[in-house]
């Protein structure tokens, strides 16, 4: 493993003055469960210098509602996300995401930023946010940029965030108590395992059951993740019945073979996305 120095900064003006300072020879550790398995493989730039400890930083972690806004700071792990009451009620998908991702320690220490800059095609808290259309708050120094979440991902493993900015945290407006929400997800073989595929979905019918609001993502199925609009559209408007749900299931797994092209998994992946879809849609809807 490299040599580095390991710091505990005692609060998050003194971290940013270090990246500031450092730049790209420093990094930023929350959980470590994604870090240390990089440095262990030895996927970390040679010329690092320090790693600058966040997960004892009280200022990058809590869970408020404000307004009609929910705010995340970006050290909370996944077990306070899956547990909290506002997550619950407002943004049950999040909940069901969080408390789906690998085993009870992964949990503990795992952050929602870490899950969003490793920008693994494969996170779970990721499409569950992005149906959500939740924003960064991206931090630099004492000055602060916001960023739509789905903006940040520009390939496999690669965000758009300067090696002297962190995630201070991440917000999204809250449900209304109309839309329904659904998180799923299908893993190799056992719960620890990542996704190979996961769906969010976020839907609101009126009164006479017209689809006013339908977001749909997935992750694990495209290099980035992203929304599914064509899919979307086929709902938008449009009273759900049976055929409608099957076909923008296969209008998902469509879009699917669009975006990454035909792979290896691509036989068996086209029909498990589509069903898959088709459940959670009617988990979701009302179907005439
Ligand atoms: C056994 C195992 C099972 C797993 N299962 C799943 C799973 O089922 N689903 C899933 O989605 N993931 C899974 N993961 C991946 C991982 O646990 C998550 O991605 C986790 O959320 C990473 O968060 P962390 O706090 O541990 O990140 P760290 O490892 O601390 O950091 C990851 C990256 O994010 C950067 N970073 C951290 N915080 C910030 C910040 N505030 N601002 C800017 N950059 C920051 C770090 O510099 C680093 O580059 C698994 C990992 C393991 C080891």
């Amino acid at each position: 493993m490299q040599d580095f120095n390991f710091i505990k900064p005692t609060n998050l003006e003194e971290v940013s003055s270090l990246l500031i300072n450092y730049k790209d020879k420093a990094r930023l550790i929350a959980g470590g469960t994604d870090l240390i398995i990089a440095l262990r493989e030895e996927r970390l730039p040679s010329n690092l210098e320090i790693i600058i400890d966040i997960s004892h930083l009280k200022e990058l972690d809590y869970i408020r509602e404000e307004g009609g806004y929910l705010r995340i700071g970006s050290g909370a792990t996944h077990v306070e996300i899956a547990q909290n009451e506002l997550i619950k009620r407002y943004a049950p998908l999040l909940s069901q995401a969080a408390s789906l991702i690998g085993s009870p320690q992964i949990r503990n220490r795992g952050s929602i930023a870490g899950n969003i800059v490793t920008a693994s095609p494969a996170a779970d808290a990721v499409p569950a946010l992005i149906v959500l259309d939740s924003r960064l708050v991206i931090r630099k120094g004492q000055e602060k940029r916001e960023e739509l979440l789905q903006k940040v991902f520009v390939g496999p493993y690669k965000v758009n965030l300067k090696s002297d900015e962190l995630v201070e945290e991440i917000y999204f407006k809250k449900l209304p108590q109309k839309a329904k929400s659904d998180f799923s997800k299908l893993v190799r073989r056992n719960a620890v395992d990542k996704s190979r595929v996961n769906l969010a979905v976020v839907a609101q019918q009126n009164e006479d059951k017209k689809v006013i609001d339908i977001k749909i993502s997935a992750g694990s199925i495209t290099p980035l993740p992203q929304r599914f609009k064509e899919a979307e559209d086929l709902l938008l408007g449009e009273i759900p019945t049976a055929n409608l749900i099957q076909k923008t299931g296969e209008k998902v797994a469509e879009e699917m073979m669009v975006k990454s092209g035909y792979r290896w998994s691509t036989e068996y992946k086209e029909p498990v996305v589509k069903s898959l879809m088709v459940r959670a849609l009617n988990r979701v809807l009302e179907v005439e």
